[in-house]
């Protein structure tokens, strides 16, 4: 994969660190040059500046602490990515997120994961009714997640 030129908000991967294999020279904008390896680059949070975006973050949260204000950030982050897979996770027997078929009863569950953790929200005769359980719990047990998620966001630099 050629990383080379790409930006990743606050860095621009310049070269290979022909130093150090697997790392690349990344320019950042407040102008430092920092070497970051490869895969924190491409992972699905990727390193996004030089350290220096770290460092805003923690003094706008009134943080001074940085291990602290990366520990708040990832708490967040996680509980957000725990929302994001369970959106997109289809379920195999009835093609809705949450949802799932009983072939012993032919009843459909409805259950919602929230951090890790399942909560069942009934069976149903109708594949409608479950979905709208399903949609309810949404509502309730996301939506606030999803609220301070976006507050934190607001306050600016919730990824690091
Ligand atoms: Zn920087």
């Amino acid at each position: 994969m050629n990383i080379i030129g790409m930006n990743i908000d606050r860095l621009k991967v310049m070269e290979e660190d022909h130093n150090k294999p697997g790392y690349f020279i990344c320019q950042c904008q407040c102008g430092n040059t920092v070497s970051i390896k490869a895969y924190s680059l491409t992972k699905r949070n990727p390193t996004r500046s030089c350290g220096c975006l770290r460092t805003e973050t923690a003094r706008m949260i009134g943080v001074n602490n940085l291990n602290k204000a990366h520990e708040l950030n990832r708490k967040y982050n996680t509980k957000f990515q725990v929302i994001e897979c369970s959106h997109n996770h289809k379920n195999n027997t009835s093609g809705h997120t949450g949802v799932h078929l009983n072939p012993v009863t032919h009843k459909y569950i409805a259950y919602i994961n929230i951090h890790g953790k399942r909560i069942n929200l009934g069976n149903y005769k109708k594949l409608d009714d479950a979905i709208a359980a399903r949609q309810e719990a949404e509502d309730k047990y996301f939506a606030p997640l999803i609220a301070a998620k976006n507050e934190m966001r607001a306050q600016k630099g919730v990824i690091i």
